[in-house]
């Protein structure tokens, strides 16, 4: 077994790495969201989208959709925040919102997005982020059988920590970003830059190894089509990354609509090990590894202790709850998967069918 892969099956190992870069456990809650801004950001409210008569976002500039994982029709809403209705899927269990903002609005929002891009930009959180984005890089090279470091797409780039991170491990990195000001950053330092939206650019078929998506899925109001326009970028056996916010932890499960991760800054789905995994086995891919990181144990301690989630300094609620019962049970805030597309094994060959009659008899 390879370095990589020993570390990748070594439980213990794997925690420490993860707890390394779990901003509440290295700073403490208070401190890390007031030193990355987090907690500024997240009260800018989208108020030139909303209706002040009704609360709800303005209907000249919203569109309904269906739920974006398995197409059901909304069921009913579970709440509203910062105008956007938020409602669960009755068949795949997806939480979403369900009338989003019309296409064009949202990318002029996104060219010009400038407090999410000051928090990556501080510097507690771009530490943390290198030491995240190794993690997933070592973990993808470990299921990479050939052609590493090779070439790596990351989808929705942000302020350029991932190519940075991506580029000193030797990999050649090409980003997608739309924000004006962080594509030009990432242009000036000369990484390679598709300022637009996937679906306009000449991406090479074929060309990358790993696609990753750190944090963008819950963005698109259509991540199917987006992961479907992806498929045929990826050379042999190459993999798709992906980290999206965790419906299913345990600090979502507490704190529902005061959770940061709903509402005012534009996260549109919110998925659990369920819905991602339904939505990536739709599209031909077979997950390699699901697991989640970050704790928000802090967060959860202070709620329980009546304080405010993000400001709070509670002392822990219990000592049983710890960073390995969390992320043992997939209650982390983040899910984080890597999978491939079904059929190929890592070398990039299709595998071979079962021959007739060699299939295991069902039982009636
Ligand atoms: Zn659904």
């Amino acid at each position: 077994m390879s370095p990589a892969q020993d570390w990748l099956n070594d439980k213990k190992a794997r925690l420490e790495r993860k707890n390394a870069f779990d901003g509440a456990l290295v700073y403490g809650t208070a401190r890390f969201n007031r030193e990355t801004g987090r907690d500024r950001a997240a009260r800018i409210p989208f108020q030139e989208f909303v209706d002040p008569e009704t609360g709800l976002l303005r209907p000249d500039l919203v569109r309904p959709r269906s739920c974006p994982v398995c197409s059901t029709p909304p069921g009913p809403g579970l709440f509203v925040k910062g105008g956007f209705r938020h409602v669960r899927c009755p068949e795949c269990g997806l939480i979403y919102v369900s009338l989003v903002l019309r296409e064009d609005v949202m990318l002029r929002y996104w060219r010009e997005e400038l407090a999410w891009m000051s928090v990556l930009n501080s510097g507690p959180q771009e530490e943390l982020d290198r030491l995240k984005f190794s993690y997933g890089l070592e973990a993808a090279e470990a299921h990479l059988a050939r052609g590493v470091p090779g070439n790596v797409l990351d989808m929705g780039a942000g302020n350029g920590t991932f190519v940075r991170t991506a580029s000193a491990r030797g990999w050649k990195a090409t980003a997608v970003e739309i924000n004006t000001e962080s594509a030009q950053s990432m242009l000036d330092e000369g990484y390679q830059v598709i300022v637009k939206p996937l679906e306009l650019s000449d991406v090479p078929h074929g060309a990358f190894e790993l696609v990753t998506f750190w944090e963008v899925l819950e963005h698109l109001a259509e991540p199917r089509q987006t992961l479907a326009r992806v498929a045929p970028l990826f050379a042999e056996g190459g993999l798709l990354l992906v980290l999206v916010p965790n419906a299913g932890s345990l600090v979502t499960r507490i704190l529902h609509e005061k959770s940061h991760t709903f509402g005012g800054h534009s996260h549109l789905n919110h998925f659990n090990a369920g819905s991602l995994t339904r939505l990536l086995e739709s599209l031909d891919y077979e997950i390699l590894e699901m697991e989640t990181l970050l704790t928000e144990l802090g967060a959860i301690n202070n709620h329980l202790d009546f304080q405010d989630p993000y400001r709070g300094e509670a002392a822990p609620f219990v000592p049983e709850l710890t960073p390995e019962l969390i992320h043992d049970r997939l209650w982390g805030s983040r899910l984080f998967v890597l999978a491939r597309r079904k059929g190929r094994d890592a070398w990039g060959r299709a595998r071979p069918l079962p021959r007739r009659g060699a299939e295991p008899r069902r039982s009636p």
